[in-house]
């Protein structure tokens, strides 16, 4: 029996009226029946506005990492904002999250951002400013916020249009970006040695910054081939090149200390944001301090009104309190990792070609061939309108990945054993559905 969306449509309607396809993301417009309105979030699980439960495994595009609402983050947010929000001066508060940071991820220096956005396009001025070079390369199928110099061949391009793999297209995501922007960008395939030493050797002395996300977060998680993050490390050595890990969705998810720690390889800038603050605004920039010194007031500008402010600074000062006194992150590992070995079995005994993506805090998985993608050209020679159809059909029994599945399935804290379990029920029997339509 399908559910009942009655209210949920009803609200959409409305939210069209006054916002542009009823969505204040592109990214959450499914099209006009499939849009979902959330009314709450607990634990492991959100709420439609018709009351139907989901067990959550897009978590708002990664930020949870504790769980929807998890008491000891909105408590220290409730007790700070009660002594005002912020001041446009230092606050204690920053100074002890910065402490966190530094000591959980290694790095020298922290500045505070709210986004994603925010903390990427900073890291890229801070790596211009720092080597007094203006081009960046960044790998097909990445993403790094919203704003012009970044909006190229991210996880949205079509096949057709990527080019060849000796020479890809910058493929440019949205209206609007004006056209000298994209000389400053160099796509190339992530994983391909080959192309990347070709390129650096060429083009160094051009060259500000590689900015990598280690996995490929917004491609399935995709992960990178040994000696791949240590080949762009020693390139950047090499040619003075500010390497700039784009930790914004692995940071605090697969390991306190990020990528820099799971994959033994440090970058001169990193980027952290989503769980860093369990789904409140909060995002940072870290690095080396010579490189971090760059942020020198009156001659590189880093800053916002609302950077420290006291909700998101409060909102990461519980959420790192709570991974860093926790097994938090092995835990989630555990469970994901029973998720992924029962997603594998029951692919396997329905025999689905199929191949496992990622790592178990941030997974997914690719229909219609055995072939463990290694970059975004591998990714999208899967069977997407499978993989859509089986999502659709988990929607339906209260189980919610993205439907797209370059967005990965995120884990949390709070999805516990059952959580797991019953969502291998609802696989399977998902599987079955869409089994016996073909
Ligand atoms: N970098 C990466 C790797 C991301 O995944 C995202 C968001 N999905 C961003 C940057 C941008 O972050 P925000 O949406 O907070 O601006």
């Amino acid at each position: 029996m399908a559910r009942d969306l009655t209210k949920t449509r009803a609200l959409f309607e409305r939210a069209k009226q006054v916002i542009p396809y009823g969505v204040n993301s592109n990214f959450r417009y499914w099209g006009d029946e499939e849009t979902l309105v959330a009314t709450r979030g607990e634990g492991a699980y959100i709420w439609d506005a018709d009351g139907n439960r989901y067990i959550d495994y897009r978590l708002a595009f990664g930020p949870i990492i504790l769980g929807h609402a998890y008491p000891a983050v909105v408590e220290r947010v409730a007790e700070a904002i009660r002594d005002g929000t912020t001041f446009a001066w230092t606050t204690p508060l920053e100074v002890q999250v910065a402490e966190r940071i530094v000591r959980m991820t290694g790095v020298d220096q922290v500045r505070l951002s709210n986004t994603g956005t925010e903390a990427t396009m900073h890291a890229l001025r801070i790596a211009r400013a720092y080597t007094s070079r203006e081009r960046f390369i960044k790998f097909e199928g990445q993403y790094h916020g919203m704003y012009d110099y970044v909006l190229f061949t991210t996880a949205g391009t079509p096949a057709s249009a990527l080019g060849s793999r000796r020479n890809p297209i910058n493929v440019q995501m949205s209206s609007g970006i004006p056209e000298g922007i994209r000389r400053y960008v160099i796509n190339l395939p992530f994983n391909d040695v080959e192309r990347l030493e070709e390129t650096v050797e060429a083009r160094w002395h051009e060259l500000a910054a590689i900015i990598v996300e280690p996995l490929l977060g917004n491609a399935a998680g995709i992960l990178p081939r040994p000696g791949w993050l240590e080949k762009i490390r020693e390139l950047c050595d090499r040619y003075g090149i500010v390497l700039i890990f784009d930790e914004v969705k692995t940071g605090f998810r697969i390991a306190n200390g990020g990528a820099q720690e799971y994959f033994g390889v440090r970058a001169d800038l990193v980027t952290y944001a989503k769980a860093m603050g369990n789904g409140f605004p909060i995002a940072a920039i870290g690095g080396r301090r010579e490189v971090m010194a760059t942020v020198e007031p009156g001659r590189v500008s880093h800053g916002g009104t609302y950077t420290g402010n006291a909700v998101g600074t409060a909102a990461a000062d519980a959420t790192l309190e709570v991974l860093e006194t926790k097994p938090i992150i092995k835990t989630i590992f555990r469970r994901g990792r029973q998720l992924m070995e029962g997603i594998h079995e029951i692919l396997t005994r329905a025999d689905i070609p199929h191949a496992m993506t990622g790592l178990p805090p941030i997974f997914s998985f690719i229909l219609g061939t055995d072939e463990e993608p290694v970059d975004f050209r591998g990714y999208i020679q899967g069977d997407e309108d499978l993989y859509e159809a089986l999502v659709m059909a988990l929607i339906e029994r209260g189980v919610m990945p993205d439907a797209d599945g370059r967005e990965p399935w995120f884990l949390c804290y709070s999805h516990d054993e059952e959580v797991i379990a019953d969502t291998l029920t609802a696989f399977e029997d998902a599987v079955r559905e869409v089994k016996s339509r073909s």
